[in-house]
Formats: C-alpha cells, structure tokens, sequence
C-alpha cells in the first residue's frame, strides 16, 4: 500500500482536550510537577519521559524548552503527516534547518548542498556555518546525481536539498539522493515547505524533513514556525540535555502558536488541492500563450518524470509556479500593475498564503547569491515567483494576470 499522508494524519488524531474536548489542551505551564523526588534525577537525564517518547515513559513533562505536550502534540501531527516516527515544532524554519545542521554536522564536516535553496538557507551554508562552526558546503546541481556524487567525500555528513528547489522548482530525486547519501554514510535533509502532502521525502529515504511552517502548513500568513520530522531518535537527541541544539540553543515553539497551528492540519488538504488546481489553471493558460513558465504540472516541465515518480496522488503539482518575464524591471512593472491596478495578489515575500504573493526571487528572497551564484542556481534577473492562492474566481483571477502581462508587452 503507498502511503497515504492524509490517512496518516488522520490515524494521529486521537489527542483530546483535558476535558475530552475535541480540540487539544493549550499547556500553557514552562515547568511540570514532579509528584516523587527520586524521579526528578531520571527524568532530568533522559531516563524517565512521558508518554511514548524513545524512553518508554514511566516519568512526566519536564520543561518546556524540552518537551511541551502541545508542541510535542503539533510536531507528532506534522510526523504523521511525514510519515517520520517523531517530530518537533520551532520557532521558525530558520531554526529547523539550522539545528537539525548543527545537530548532525561537527566542525570540519562537510555539506553538500543544491545550489538552488531559500536565500537565508544558502547564507547559513555558505556564510554563518563555515564562519562560526568550520563546516564547509560543496553546492551543486541537485538535480546532476553524477556532480553530487563527485562532490561527496570522507568529511560529508549532510545532502542537504528542498523537495521543489525555491525559486527554481527543479525537483531532487530522492529516493537517489538518499543512497548516494547514505552510501558515503551521510544523511539526507530535505526540506519540504513547498510540497507538504504533495511529496513524502521520508517515504523515498530521507532522513529528517524540515518545514518552514510559516508557508503552506501556517496558510495565513500570521505565524512564523517550522518542524523536524525523523526519527525517535533524532528528535530526541534535539533535546539532548549536554548536545541537544534545540534544548541548549533554544529556538522552542511556544504552546499558544502550535494550538493555532493544529487547527490549520485538517483542512492543509483541501487547501493543497485547490492551490495545486488554480496554479495548474495559470500554469497551463501562461504556456499556450507562449510565456516561459515553469510549473511541475506541465507537461513540458523538465523535471516532469522525477516529480511523477515521487508525488503522492492527489494534490495536484503544487501552488507554486515561476515566469520569466525577462528583466528586473519588467518583473517590477508587472508586480506593480498586479498588485495596485488589478488587485490580483500582493508583491510580498513568502507563500503559501490564501490570496496571491507574488516575488522578483533575485531581488528579494534569493538576494543572499550574489550574480555567479544566482548563474549557478538558474535564477534569473526576471524570474517572478507567484504562490497562487485560492480567493477570488480563477477566471477573474486570470483575466487580471492576462491583462497585465499584455500591458507590461510579455504576451500581445
Ligand atoms: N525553507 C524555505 C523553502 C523557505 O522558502 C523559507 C522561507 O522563505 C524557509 C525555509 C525559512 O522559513 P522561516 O521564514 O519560517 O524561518
């Protein structure tokens, strides 16, 4: 039986509220009681834990920059969702990806890297982690297996990839990926922010999958989050009380914003469905106009048969899709029209929200590459990236993008 993220998510609902409400508890308390002293030392070191966790229980909650229940709770859904053993909730994506680096990597260790990552990722690798901790990352071509391979060697601890690359969409093979990966003894990270039920990269051997959860998991664009999924063991070592990067650097989800989150889950479906249909709706009109446009759903998409090999079925190609209009200024004029004449979505960055955002990636969220970097990763100057949202008719919707790429001269 493929799995079923869905089916998965919903085999995990079965926290109630404390007074069997039908919503999860808020655990609001930082600290926990414990009722016998002579716990308290092996509940401290790990020994004892509540619940399921890799100790087997026995013990309780000990502190919530450890285990928060309703953090805990979040990060379970996000799990199953993932089809990981365990997950954990942080205060953003940022602090996913950076622990769960951390965690792995030691000074001297190596990352190899797809050149085409989220801008704040690329600087941690390139600049913050070789700078502060002399771990080094090798970008490539995520989507060339043979210069991954070449760029592998003894030091290498992490590929490290997103499932579709932000801005550029190329997807990772990663059920290849994982054993270039694990055949050097490295494991494999992905993050998945772009493509939540879409892909499953646990399900083709990824060892953690990170979230920034301020996209499509959030939906409306008022929280910042992110989640590691993996296993029992990974996510307890996070917390890990002499090693754990998330216990002793602190980036924790507070309780009030993952009970908001949890309420987002059940519908994360629907939503990714109905991104998925209007983004294919535009993608599709885009092309026969003869816009160059990139969107996983066409047929002419280059990475066309490693996305059908590794999708789930059901939520369609995702919201994502990207246009090159030709230059900066064009994408400037075009976003202007969209956003203040036609009321089409905003210029913002970011995505996964209900209405519109729309980007120039080299000039904002990949600003961190400079001009050979930005050659490398194939963004160029006038790639506009729009996270299609749902408000609105899609044939208004449409008209108005129509109207605006004829007025700014990319379409006649
Ligand atoms: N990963 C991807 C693919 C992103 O696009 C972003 C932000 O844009 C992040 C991670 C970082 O997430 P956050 O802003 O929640 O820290």
């Amino acid at each position: 039986m493929p799995f079923d993220p869905i089916e998965s998510y919903a085999n995990s609902r079965h926290e109630f509220g404390e007074h069997g409400g039908v919503n999860m508890s808020i655990e609001a308390s930082t600290t926990f009681t414990v009722m016998e002293a002579e716990l308290m030392p092996e509940i401290f070191q790990g020994r004892l834990g509540p619940g399921d966790q890799k100790t087997g229980g026995g013990g309780c909650y000990l502190y919530s920059r450890h285990f928060n229940p309703t953090v805990y709770t979040l990060g379970r859904a996000i799990a199953a969702i993932e089809g990981t053993e365990a997950g954990y909730c942080t205060a953003s994506g940022m602090a996913a990806i950076a622990t769960t680096l951390m965690q792995i990597c030691h000074p001297g260790d190596e990352i190899v890297s797809a050149a085409a990552v989220y801008g704040g990722t690329f600087a941690l690798l390139k600049e913050y982690l070789p700078a502060k901790c002399t771990i080094n990352t090798r970008f490539v071509d995520i989507t060339d297996l043979d210069a991954v391979k070449a760029a592998v060697n003894e030091r290498t601890k992490v590929i490290y990839c997103e499932t579709l690359s932000n801005p550029t969409l190329a997807i990772a093979d990663i059920p290849a990926l994982a054993e270039i990966a694990h055949e050097a003894g490295a494991m494999l990270v992905v993050d998945n922010t772009f493509s939540p039920l879409i892909v499953s990269p646990a399900q083709h051997g990824a060892d953690v999958v990170v979230h920034s959860i301020t996209k499509f998991l959030g939906g409306a664009s008022d929280i910042i989050a992110g989640a590691v999924c993996a296993s029992n063991d990974f996510i307890s070592s996070l917390m890990d009380l002499h090693m754990g990067s998330v216990m002793l650097l602190g980036p924790t989800m507070d309780p009030q914003t993952a009970f908001q989150l949890s309420l987002r889950l059940p519908h994360l479906g629907l939503r990714m469905a109905e991104h998925s249909r209007r983004a294919q709706f535009m993608a599709e009109r885009l092309a026969e106009h003869g816009v160059k446009v990139d969107y996983p759903g066409l047929p002419g998409f280059g990475h066309r048969a490693t996305f059908d090999r590794i999708r789930n079925d059901g939520f369609g190609a995702g919201g994502l899709l990207t246009l090159d209009v030709g230059s900066s200024e064009t994408a400037s004029e075009l976003m202007t029209l969209l956003q203040n004449e036609y009321r089409f979505g905003y210029m913002a960055v970011s995505l996964g929200y209900f209405d519109t955002l729309m980007s120039c990636s080299a000039s904002s969220t990949s600003s961190e590459l400079d001009d050979d970097d930005l050659r490398r990763a194939g963004i160029a100057p006038g790639l506009v990236r729009m996270s299609i949202g749902y408000t609105g008719s899609v044939e208004q919707r449409w008209e108005q993008l129509e109207s605006a790429l004829r007025d700014v001269g990319v379409i006649t």
